[in-house]
């Protein structure tokens, strides 16, 4: 079976979840190496372009209104400013360029200025990424109709686990969202956050949301928590590092055509956790300095780790060319999806 499923369990997902590590990093690099090139890297330069002041209430975001973080507030960046930024994010080889504001929903006001920060990005060759908070379908559209490819709103965590986390808005207003820029013919990125207290089975189950979406995200972001002092998540206990690559290796198995981004949290991990990341099948990674308004790896220490490993940066566009596996890569990935769906051979965590 060569196609990418929607039809996971909780149960497969967790089997996975709880294999050997030997053998689930075996798995996700079978189904890596089928539909990517395992050297390559795509990398995304992302600027907060409105920040702070968030009227939500997410428990790990220093922008929230509510959390005394030390985020200085900043209206919405001038277009000139982006530009600039984006010139430089490509000149430093990113081929993506993400921008973030820190809104509930876009005003219409303000979706009209990113519109033509999102022409004006695209004008520079860049891919181009957004993400606002919740929007409509007209909303998504719009975007659309500038040219936007991706727009990013992620899930953070199960369903079950969710109100935990954040209490002013839903689950389903979250997939609401996802629902209008699909629709709208827009790239999705979506993932979610490890170490935030959710259990394994809150992880796969995130897994299992995102994988039976109608059209797996063509982006799935797995950010570790950052630790802001100020958030109510401060005093969170550390994640395991081997979970999160876990995290890392189902996603990659059960979304196979996804690009999975290393994202936040990177600058905590050491050069040889991002290497297993890698391995269990991550191929993207945020690349710049500072990521909204958290620190991130600088570009120079990004680009001597990945020439240390004999990585590259991926090729604008390359992302869309692993629709398909070649013809030379189809016969592993007969081979994966069948590793894909095989029962455990035992409990790691048992
Ligand atoms: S994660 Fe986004 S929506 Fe939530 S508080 Fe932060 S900026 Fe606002």
């Amino acid at each position: 079976m060569l196609e990418p499923r929607h039809d996971w369990t909780l149960a497969e997902a967790e089997a996975l979840y709880a294999l050997p590590f030997p053998e689930l990093l075996f798995r996700a690099q079978q189904v890596h190496r089928a539909w990517h090139d395992p050297a390559a890297v795509q990398m995304s330069t992302l600027l907060s372009i409105k920040t702070g002041a968030c009227p939500e209430d997410c428990a790990y975001c220093p922008q929230s209104v509510r959390f005394d973080t030390g985020v200085a507030n900043e209206a919405l960046l001038p277009l000139e400013a982006v530009i600039e930024r984006a010139r430089a994010a490509r000149a430093a080889g990113a081929t993506r360029f993400c921008m973030g504001a820190a809104w509930r929903s876009p005003k219409p006001k303000d979706l009209e200025k990113v519109a033509a920060m999102v022409r004006g990005v695209r004008e520079l060759g860049l891919e181009t990424c957004v993400t606002l908070g919740m929007v409509s379908g007209p909303q998504a559209q719009q975007l659309k109709d500038a040219g936007l490819d991706y727009y990013n709103h992620n899930l953070d965590t199960s369903e079950a686990y969710y109100g935990e986390i954040i209490s002013t808005r839903s689950y389903q207003d979250r997939l609401d969202t996802l629902g209008a820029v699909r629709a709208a013919g827009l790239n999705v990125c979506c993932g979610g956050i490890i170490g935030m207290g959710e259990s394994p089975r809150d992880r796969a189950q995130l897994l299992v949301t995102l994988a039976n979406l109608p059209e797996h995200p063509q982006s799935v972001p797995i950010n570790q928590l950052v630790h802001v002092p100020g958030t109510p998540l401060a005093d969170a206990a550390p994640v395991d590092p081997f979970d999160f690559v876990r995290t890392i290796a189902v996603a990659r198995i059960m979304m196979p055509r996804a690009q999975v981004r290393l994202s936040a949290g990177r600058e905590s991990m050491s050069d040889e956790l991002q290497a297993l990341a890698f391995l269990a099948g991550a191929n993207s990674i945020f690349y710049g300095e500072k990521l909204l308004v958290t620190g991130n790896p600088d570009v120079a220490h990004d680009r001597a780790l990945l020439a240390r490993l004999g990585m590259h940066a991926e090729a604008q566009g390359a992302a869309h060319a692993a629709q398909q596996p070649t013809a030379a890569q189809a016969p592993v990935t007969a081979s994966a999806a069948s590793a894909a769906s095989a029962p455990p051979l035992q409990s790691a965590t048992a």
